[in-house]
């Protein structure tokens, strides 16, 4: 690409916002005023853990007009802590400054069965699944995938909320009833040998950079420790790397895009969903890459190269959730390799993610020892 048709870069001493002020926001504040640049977080929480770290907190909805005016106005660039903030706030703000991602690839972010259906058109394999948009459909669908399999609902839903396993139409039934009939998708429960996500950083420019493949565990729909490197064979991650790029790619995506996948027990690779943002299973990155997918975020907005994603040591990181509050801080410190990360929330929910740590270790078994240890003394606190 020549040089004049780059587009312009934005330097330290230049102001960045972020939509969303949870735990990801306020990563992306700690990495951006390291790097020197000022930081406005929108957020209607008064307490959200990024406005302790941002240089102005502008406490609104997300679509109040009026603020992100007033936001836009002062940031020479605007990324998002999350999928779920409204596209058209997003467009809003488009023609008053730079925004990344764009509208276009939160909207395809935002539902399961464009997700799915874009996934596929790009050449990725998704899980075989059926769209519901209307209870005449649940027979059909079941026909088409068979059971078990797993109802979501297509839009807002994280960390496992808004989905039922069902064995049965019956199930599936009363599962469409409790979601409150909005549009869905039924999927096939696919016997998961292990799942593995994959982080791709692309500028505007169409520079791109891929994080190490993570191995992610689950429980209970939520993330409870990611390793790295994944223990799948080459060509699984090869393939997970190269479909979250052909993603990025189709896209023209400008940002960090996360991309989840499952990995069967007859070794296939089925894409599952896309975040268009850092990840949960990229936190690993803080402390045992030569850059985190925060700086990442920050120089793929700002049209900069990307960092380098050289994994330093193997890593494994354990996701602290609320249920666990408070822990025996002790124990985390007697261990010489762990890096503690809390996120500044001032109330503990059973499910809430307070924080991670994450152990660097010689190899990820060793690095699994420290980390099972830690985690079954915090709840025995
Ligand atoms: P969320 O948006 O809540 O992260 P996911 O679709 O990623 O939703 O589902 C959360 C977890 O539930 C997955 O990481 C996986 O462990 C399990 N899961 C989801 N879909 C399937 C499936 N089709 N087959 C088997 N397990 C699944
Ligand atoms: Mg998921």
């Amino acid at each position: 690409m020549s040089a004049d048709s780059s587009s312009p870069q934005i330097l330290p001493g230049a102001t960045l916002g972020v939509l969303g002020g949870g735990q990801l926001g306020r990563m992306f504040c700690v990495a951006a005023r390291t790097m020197g640049y000022r930081v406005i977080v929108l957020d209607p929480d008064p307490l959200c853990g990024a406005g302790h770290i941002s240089d102005v907190h502008i406490q609104a909805e997300y679509t109040d007009q009026a603020a992100l005016e007033s936001m836009a106005k002062q940031c020479d660039a605007i990324t998002l802590e999350f999928e779920n903030i409204p596209s058209e706030s997003v467009r809003f703000i488009a023609d008053k400054t730079i925004v990344y991602p764009v509208a276009e690839s939160l909207e395809i972010a935002q539902n399961r069965d464009i997700e799915k259906q874009f996934a596929q058109k790009a050449g990725l394999r998704p899980v075989p699944y059926a769209a519901i948009l209307s209870e005449k459909e649940l027979q059909q669908a079941a026909d088409d995938v068979g059971f078990p399999a797993i109802l979501k609902s297509n839009t807002l839903g994280y960390d496992g909320k808004g989905q039922f396993v069902v064995n049965d139409v019956a199930e599936l039934e009363s599962a469409f009833e409790q979601v409150g009939k909005v549009d869905c998708v039924l999927e096939k429960k696919i016997n998961i040998r292990c799942e593995v996500s994959a982080i791709v950083a692309r500028n505007a420019n169409a520079e791109m950079a891929n994080f190490p493949v993570s191995e992610n565990q689950h429980r209970n729909g939520v993330l409870h420790l990611s390793i790295v490197p994944a223990r799948v064979s080459e060509e699984i991650t090869k393939l997970a790397i190269e479909n979250a790029s052909i993603l990025a790619d189709a896209m023209s995506y400008v940002g960090i895009l996360a991309v989840e996948f499952f990995v069967s027990e007859d070794d296939v690779l089925y894409f599952n969903e896309m975040a268009p943002r850092p990840h949960n299973s990229g936190h690993y990155t803080k402390d045992a890459c030569v850059t985190s997918q925060f700086e990442q975020q920050v120089r793929m907005m700002c049209g900069l190269k990307p960092g380098d994603t050289r994994l330093m040591s193997p890593v494994v990181m354990v996701n602290m959730l609320g249920d666990l509050w408070l822990p025996n801080w002790a124990d985390i410190f007697a261990q010489n390799n762990i890096k503690l990360h809390l996120y500044g929330k001032p109330e503990a929910r059973p499910g809430r993610k307070m924080g991670h740590f994450n152990v660097l270790a010689e190899d990820v078994e060793s690095a699994l020892v420290v980390a099972e240890g830690v985690f079954s003394k915090l709840s025995d606190s």
